[in-house]
């Protein structure tokens, strides 16, 4: 294929994200949409309906990253009242409490370290390096909190098991708005897996290489595409795909998939091995620039190939309608009939 640096074209016909919430609310939704579709009539189902009274998982699909708006440094106060629609149905004053207290319970059992994120932010992802075949725990960019580990600790508590700190997950409830957000999280390949470069912009694998954390793009943020942020561009969903309007194609789709079966606790592995795959088409004929100093430490342009639309089209479309199938089908794995 022709490597072209990204042509004018895309330029123009790029979307620039709302928000950097990943996936953007309405691809949560679309996954909780999904499964809540899928679940109807089954004893998971039931099991969702009785935990979450009127809510849905599309509803509470948003909810860990509503909670982002609680500010540890300004005594747990929610600070982003009325800047995100998905958010408002949990900004009663209850509601703002038990946000608070979600991240009072999930803030610093971690330990982060300096330049660290609080602990229920680093539960959205992992890091991997794309040049691994397979998620691994102890490869450089995953840790025993991060997306894999968030989605086995919410798994537990939803088996009435014991959940592994750092974990402080309340109760099956709060389990089950975690793990709907986490598991549209896991199928974002960018949440998953990370280009590393060295100063050059060629790719490094930070487990074979010495190298720090100033090679790590952070899942995209640290590179520059004419669209903006590449994570970003990742994180939003096509405007087709926006209010769930193709929520009912997607469903179909999700109905006709082959799932791999395996353990529960086997499960949110085998899709980051999946969202590792899919990010070399993420990455696929894309080109690096030599690195310059960036809000990240270093920061890289990316040139993408000509078409890179169909592709980001076609692989976020696979990764929604696979996120929802795969939600249900832990659900039921839990509460099977
Ligand atoms: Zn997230």
């Amino acid at each position: 294929m022709k490597k072209i640096l990204l042509s004018i074209t895309l330029l123009a016909s790029c979307t620039l994200p709302q928000s950097s919430f990943a996936w953007g609310a309405d691809g949560h939704q679309t996954v909780g949409a999904i499964a809540d579709a899928l679940l109807v009539g089954t004893k998971a189902g039931a099991q969702v309906k009785a935990l979450l009274g009127d809510a849905t998982l599309e509803k509470m699909s948003v909810w860990a990253d509503c909670v982002k708006g609680i500010a540890p440094d300004k005594d747990f106060a929610y600070t982003s009242t009325g800047r995100y629609a998905e958010c408002i149905p949990f900004e009663t004053a209850s509601g703002i409490a038990a946000m608070a207290d979600y991240v009072k319970r999930n803030n610093d059992a971690c330990h982060p370290g300096p330049g660290e994120e609080s602990c229920h932010k680093q539960y959205h992802y992992a890091d991997v390096s794309l040049q691994h075949a397979h998620y691994q725990t102890g490869y450089t960019g995953t840790s025993d909190h991060d997306v894999v580990h968030a989605i086995q600790a919410a798994a537990l508590v939803l088996q009435d098991k014991p959940q592994p700190a750092p974990f402080n997950i309340k109760d099956k409830a709060e389990a089950l708005a975690l793990i709907t957000h986490f598991i549209g999280d896991i199928h974002q390949p960018l949440h998953v897996a990370s280009a590393f470069l060295d100063a050059d912009g060629k790719l490094i694998n930070p487990d074979e290489v010495a190298h720090d954390q100033h090679n790590n793009t952070v899942g995209g943020n640290a590179l520059q595409c004419p669209c903006g942020n590449f994570h970003a561009l990742w994180d939003d969903v096509p405007v087709q795909f926006k209010h769930g309007r193709m929520n009912t194609m997607l469903t179909k789709k999700a109905r006709t998939l082959k799932l791999v079966s395996a353990p529960i606790d086997a499960l949110p592995v085998l899709w980051a091995d999946d969202a590792i795959s899919d990010a070399t088409r993420v990455f696929g004929g894309a080109q690096f620039s030599k690195s310059t100093v960036g809000q990240y430490g270093n920061s890289w342009s990316i040139g993408l190939p000509l078409e890179y639309e169909k592709t980001m089209l076609s692989v976020k479309e696979d990764a929604l309608a696979r996120a929802g199938a795969h939600l249900a089908q832990l659900l039921q794995a839990i509460w099977p009939e």
